[in-house]
């Protein structure tokens, strides 16, 4: 079925996406975008991937119906749980199928870039376990803040390397990866979100579709339907959102809200709010929606969650913006570590930082007693403890 949501052939969402990339990486690039749709609809592609993620992510990932959260707020609030995935969250449903795309296509090489470090451990892990070379650009400021997850990657073989420039944190560590792959065009750029060239934005898209594949058969067991009122998911690029949106894309009757970093107030300066604060321009060989100023320089974004701290959205997200079909909302470094407090005590479930920020709006939306509500739960806390142990004791 042709969604207006899909890209065109040039990869393109309305106005925003493309490959703007330098003459170097053409033939790669072609090769990805000639093959990609071919290779993820094979039989033989959909047989491994569907049984790595049963055998060895531990999909399907339980659709839970957080009660006492569903009380406090007055509304059916559902968890997908996400965090339940092997290495912690949802990045590794797309690091999964991109090493299967990468050896289908002869490539034994792997790059990646990261932020919070659960990218970068997910591509550690299926390089791991397919025994193929791979290093991970990973800003200095990152290292240091998510630094359980760099032993992780150095335990699992990989090389991390420090992005020393700018803010020194994840747009950094991408132009990290994307100067190397300039210069090895030969490599497999296994990039972690819905950005980048086309076709990255597509591919990873529809590598984290899986989410709300099993969210329709999991709500329809538990509510008798497969639509959902509302979907909730944060967005730092955009790949966890758009895994939870994919399926419901031309449902319009399912409410879509996309929930950005606002840092220390979206208007703060320190931020991370990218479509309140966004104008169209060119980042990491996509047009989209990013923080720039009024000579085009990009603005150096702000969050406490490293996942979130980038100055764009994927340019499916800034379509999703422009149409109006997602509501884009915000939460400040404050209210997610609320949010994160509260779930755990009383869910029981400490979640990711990132997550957090779309916990956080719960307080912001006045909901009807019977709406059903699902929160794509994109990763659990245990990297963050360092900073939650901080707020435990101010
Ligand atoms: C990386 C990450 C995010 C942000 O990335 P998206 O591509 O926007 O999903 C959100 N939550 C968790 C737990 C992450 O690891």
């Amino acid at each position: 079925m042709k969604s207006k949501f899909h890209p065109d052939k040039n990869g393109y969402f309305g106005q925003f996406g493309g490959a703007f990339i330098p003459e170097l990486l053409h033939p790669n690039v072609k090769e990805l975008a000639d093959n990609y749709v071919q290779i993820i609809e094979s039989e033989e592609f959909q047989t491994e991937y569907k049984s790595l993620l049963k055998e060895y992510v531990g999909r399907p990932t339980p659709l839970y119906l957080a009660q006492r959260l569903s009380d406090k707020h007055g509304a059916h609030i559902y968890l997908k749980r996400e965090d339940l995935c092997h290495t912690g969250a949802h990045k590794i449903n797309n690091t999964v199928g991109q090493i299967l795309i990468a050896k289908k296509l002869g490539k034994t090489k792997i790059i990646a870039e990261t932020g919070a470090g659960q990218h970068g451990v997910a591509t550690a892990t299926v390089c791991a376990l397919m025994g193929l070379e791979c290093t991970v650009f990973m800003g200095e400021k990152d290292i240091v803040r998510q630094a359980p997850n760099v032993t992780r990657m150095k335990m699992l073989g990989a090389k991390v390397i420090p992005a020393t420039s700018g803010s020194k944190t994840l747009k950094d560590a991408t132009n990290e990866a994307i100067r190397y792959w300039i210069q090895h065009p030969e490599t497999f750029y296994l990039i972690g979100s819905v950005v980048g060239p086309a076709p990255h934005p597509d591919m990873v898209a529809r590598l984290q579709a899986i989410i709300s594949e099993e969210m329709k058969w999991q709500l329809k067991e538990k509510t008798g339907k497969e639509n959902p009122d509302t979907i909730i998911a944060c967005v730092g690029g955009g790949s966890n959102a758009a895994g939870a949106f994919y399926h419901y894309l031309d449902d319009e009757d399912v409410e879509l809200i996309a929930v950005e970093a606002a840092g220390l107030g979206v208007h703060s300066g320190e931020s991370a709010a990218t479509s309140q604060l966004g104008q169209v321009g060119i980042i990491h060989g996509s047009k989209t929606i990013l923080m720039q100023d009024k000579y085009g320089q990009i603005v150096e974004p702000y969050s406490i969650s490293a996942g979130l701290d980038y100055p764009g959205v994927g340019p499916l997200h800034a379509f999703l913006y422009e149409t109006g079909r997602a509501k884009f909302m915000s939460a400040t470094d404050q209210e997610a570590l609320d949010a994160a407090f509260e779930l755990t005590k009383i869910e029981g479930i400490i979640p990711a930082l990132e997550t957090a920020h779309a916990l956080a709006v719960l307080d912001k939306i006045t909901f009807r007693k019977d709406q059903v509500v699902v929160i794509n739960l994109s990763g659990r806390g245990d990297k963050d403890l360092e900073i939650y142990t901080k707020y435990l004791e101010a």
